[in-house]
């Protein structure tokens, strides 16, 4: 089900890891950001969008990983868009033949069926420097940085006072940090300097998996995320609301990721 959050912007949260995808209405149809994870959800998202008379025009990848990357035949072949290096990340993995038995490798048994179809994955980079997705509808703003993966985009609608963080200000899971870069920690405290920047022109947040927030979320996911990146670089106790005994139901895995972010940094700087 499609849920308004703004004048013009539309929610869909999956059952799994409460996922959101995101609708954007435009002059001649929709721009589709992260389109979901199950077959089953992406044809009920086509079918709703369908019904209403919105043809999806372009899609967005936040960033490439395989949770943001899936496409369903019934949105169409509009082009679907990332950043340069999202772009660049997702080509050389499908370059691997076998790519589908190494994205099965990651899909929990809990995601539902997940379509590895010669869909999955077809973006388009745009050049560097972009400053906006190229379509018809409400300016997109791409906010790109490298915290959590490679060409991660956050999008800010500046029309609509929304901003679209991709898998970074969630209320149930920590900052994940991307450990194959040469310094994870300093490029996400980056990217959390650049969505500062924005934060006063939003009023609504919806992040790649948890709640959608609102105006008063945005800085506190911001320090929240800040906080907790830098008890992990000093290798501190994080006293974070999404790790341990506090977080949500059915997130408490989220403290093993914790666990293994401080092993990882650990022996980096061994
Ligand atoms: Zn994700």
């Amino acid at each position: 089900m499609l849920r308004k959050v703004a004048d013009g912007v539309l929610v869909h949260e999956s059952e799994f890891m409460q996922s959101n995808a995101v609708v954007v209405q435009g002059q001649d149809g929709v721009l589709l950001i992260d389109a979901g994870v199950s077959g089953d959800e992406m044809a009920d998202i086509a079918n709703d969008l369908r019904e209403s008379g919105q043809p999806v025009v372009a899609g967005f990848s936040t960033h490439p990983h395989w949770d943001h990357l899936l496409w369903h035949a019934g949105f169409g072949e509009g082009p679907r868009y990332g950043t340069a290096r999202c772009a660049a990340a997702i080509q050389a993995r499908l370059s691997d033949p076998d790519w589908k038995a190494g994205v099965a490798g990651m899909i929990p048994p809990d995601a539902g069926e997940v379509p590895l179809d010669d869909v999955f994955g077809r973006i388009i980079g745009l050049l560097a420097d972009t400053e906006r997705i190229p379509w018809d509808g409400p300016g997109v703003r791409i906010i790109e940085h490298q915290a959590h993966a490679p060409g991660h985009a956050a999008l800010l609608i500046e029309e609509r006072g929304m901003l679209v963080a991709g898998d970074m200000l969630s209320d149930v899971l920590i900052p994940m940090l991307n450990f194959l870069a040469p310094d994870p920690i300093e490029d996400y405290l980056t990217a959390l300097r650049l969505l500062e920047r924005v934060a006063g022109d939003v009023d609504v947040v919806v992040p790649g998996h948890g709640s959608v927030g609102g105006a008063d979320q945005v800085q506190a996911r911001i320090d929240l995320d800040r906080a907790y990146v830098h008890a992990l670089r000093d290798g501190q106790d994080p006293s974070d609301p999404r790790v341990g005994p506090s977080a949500k139901p059915g997130w408490e895995w989220v403290s093993n990721v914790h666990t293994g972010q401080l092993q990882r940094l650990g022996q980096r700087n061994e």
